[in-house]
């Protein structure tokens, strides 16, 4: 069964089309990552998934629910879902512990406090003040509210935006611990290499459309597109496009006797065919 499907979704501001005709279908257990240029659709697409905005036209059904629908069902819905908004709350005056323990209260079957605050990193700061985290600690606080509900689907818009390297990492590896634990994940991100590692399948929006939805190795026809050899000979470097890559450095070894000179095969990046799909620039 589809944990959420959307069949022919409009949102317009005014004459600004947001949302042109959006059908999705995201399946239980399943890592989907949203991705777009600015201004493409994904806000307004996963803010209306998560009942935060009214569509024009097309359905709409998240676990079983249209989020649109005001009342006590909804309220059981919300229970359901976790939200990682890409704007940070404001409650400076709490402690990262109160601030979890707080919010803990408003579901009817939380995670452990202490175990969140392990697993977003946060256990040396939990006695600090909100207003005194770093960037990246605020963000970890987020991701820790947006879990604390046990959600069965959790939903991440931009998560790790101001994560130091090894802080993402090690964010990557509680997101797929929470897939492990049966969490499907809605992620917004614009680093390709974060839907790379933890997506099954990526959609790509653009202008409101979505232009595919794939696997990250198959985007854009990836898996079967050329790879290309690089070498240095001599002075030179020189680089060759082909199909049969193994062919091309087989022989290269033979002409060099054995190691080839800085040797490189590449296939293109999740990066290079998305720029290529939505035109070459982030607008
Ligand atoms: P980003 O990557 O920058 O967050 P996005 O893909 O999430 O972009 P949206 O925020 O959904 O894009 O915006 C889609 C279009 O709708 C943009 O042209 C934006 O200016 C417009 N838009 C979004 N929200 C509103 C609003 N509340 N009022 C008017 N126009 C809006």
């Amino acid at each position: 069964m589809s944990l959420i499907e959307v069949k022919g979704l409009k949102k317009s501001y005014g004459d600004v089309h947001a949302v042109r005709g959006v059908d999705l279908e995201i399946a239980q257990g399943e890592i989907f990552s949203l991705l777009g240029p600015n201004g493409a659709g994904k806000t307004t697409t996963v803010e209306i998934l998560e009942g935060f905005r009214h569509r024009d036209a097309g359905s709409v059904s998240v676990l079983g629910f249209d989020p649109q629908t005001r009342g006590r069902e909804s309220r059981i819905w919300r229970d359901r879902i976790g939200i990682v908004l890409q704007s940070s709350l404001d409650a400076g005056d709490l402690t990262v512990i109160e601030t979890i323990n707080h919010f803990s209260g408003y579901y009817s079957n939380p995670r452990n406090v202490d175990e969140v605050i392990h697993s977003v990193g946060l256990k040396e700061k939990e006695g600090a003040l909100i207003r005194n985290l770093s960037g990246g600690q605020r963000r970890r606080l987020d991701v820790a509210l947006g879990i604390i509900g046990s959600p069965e689907l959790l939903f991440l818009d931009e998560p790790t935006t101001g994560f130091d390297p090894e802080a993402r990492r090690a964010f990557w590896a509680l997101i797929q611990q929470l897939r492990s634990d049966g969490t499907s994940i809605l992620l917004t991100t614009h680093y390709l290499d974060e839907a790379e590692a933890l997506a099954d399948r990526v959609a790509v929006i653009n202008k409101g459309v979505i232009m595919e939805v794939s696997t990250p190795a198959d985007l854009g026809g990836r898996a079967t597109s050329q790879a290309t050899v690089q070498w240095r000979d001599g002075a030179e470097t020189k680089s060759e496009k082909t199909d049969n890559p193994t062919t091309v450095v087989s022989a290269l070894s033979t002409r060099f006797n054995g190691e080839i000179p800085e040797l490189v095969v590449t296939r293109p990046s999740l990066e290079d065919i998305y720029l290529e799909m939505i035109g070459g620039v982030d607008e």
